[in-house]
């Protein structure tokens, strides 16, 4: 049975190994490596609705098709079924659910059927879309704590892929910052900054933005490569380095970005404040650059932009 917890709007039609069936009937075998092993590399993609254009934009589909590629390739996964288009699977998933509106989408492939723990197929590949309004803390921004839990190593199960089972490591991070009703900060081996549970750090100091590099514990972010090529378009000078704990606490703005939240204010860290303790200025110019280029309001970045119905060519 759902409970709250759980997503409630449910979508008609998923894929599956490309065909298009009843959501209800895409179900995975008990014994799949993909389950019982968490043999499953995905992906998170945005959809966003212009209404001027009455269009539903895919962010940055290609480049979240390569990381699926790449994770893959890490995982040694065997190839989707043959004639596996996933970048047409995700406009027809999308146009089969009648989509007019803000959405997430989650592409998947995982080892299928009963194998062990090196088993590299058969592999089932799956795409499904649910709306997905922006979260409120986009405005708001939110608390954060840095967890007692280390990220796991690149060298051990490497986050710069996205792998289900690296999920482990996030939920044990989430559930920790939860009971204190806060969101989570994981440090890596060294004791920098790494990530959060399902994002990417930046903090504002000294006129700087700063984030930690790929090489520190993190997912090779889509939105995080985004907002340094737009704080750059925008004259913010942005530095990727080793990020010390002690900065989340001398930085005077701050957020959590990735593709889910957006971009989320960091308003404090370990309850103090960064900077006003709320949503600062740089924070608020990189939220509103964002969803101008998502939303197809900044031409320079129309190439990331896939658009899902058929384009009206201005005629009547
Ligand atoms: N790190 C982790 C662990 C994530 O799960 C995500 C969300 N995909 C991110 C960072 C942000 O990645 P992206 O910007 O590509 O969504």
């Amino acid at each position: 049975m759902a409970t709250l917890h759980q997503i409630s709007d449910r979508p008609a039609f998923a894929i599956m190994n490309g065909k298009t069936i009843p959501f209800e009937d895409a179900k995975v075998s008990i014994m799949a490596p993909g389950l019982t092993f968490a043999v499953t590399v995905f992906e998170g993609l945005r959809g966003y609705w212009q209404p001027d254009e009455e269009q539903l934009y895919v962010f940055r589909m290609e480049d979240h098709l390569k990381r699926q590629e790449f994770s893959m390739k890490i995982m040694e996964l065997e190839d989707p079924p043959m004639g596996t288009d996933t970048a047409g699977e995700i406009i027809e998933v999308l146009r089969a659910n009648k989509m007019y509106k803000d959405c997430y989408i989650r592409t998947q492939a995982y080892v299928d059927d009963w194998g062990d723990i090196t088993a590299t197929g058969p592999v089932t590949s799956s795409v499904v879309c649910r709306p997905r309004a922006r979260i409120e803390a986009f405005l708001t921004g939110k608390d954060f704590v840095v967890v007692s839990w280390r990220r796991n190593a690149d060298d051990a199960s490497p986050p710069r892929i996205k792998v289900s089972a690296n999920y482990l490591n996030s939920r044990l991070a989430g559930l920790e910052a939860k009971r204190s009703g806060s969101s989570a900060i994981i440090l890596n081996r060294d004791g920098t900054v790494s990530e959060g549970p399902g994002g990417c750090i930046f903090l504002f100091r000294d006129g700087r933005l700063i984030t930690p590099t790929i090489n520190d514990g993190i997912l090779e972010s889509i939105t995080r490569n985004t907002l340094i090529t737009l704080a750059t378009d925008l004259g913010i000078k942005v530095e990727e380095r080793r990020v010390g704990r002690t900065e989340l606490n001398l930085a005077t703005e701050g957020f959590y970005c990735g593709t889910g939240q957006e971009i989320t204010p960091i308003n404090t860290v370990d309850g103090k404040p960064l900077g006003a303790g709320k949503p600062g200025p740089i924070t608020r110019e990189l939220q509103t650059a964002y969803d101008g280029l998502v939303r197809g309001h900044n031409k320079k970045y129309h190439h990331w932009l896939t658009p899902v119905w058929p384009v009206k060519t201005g005629e009547n």
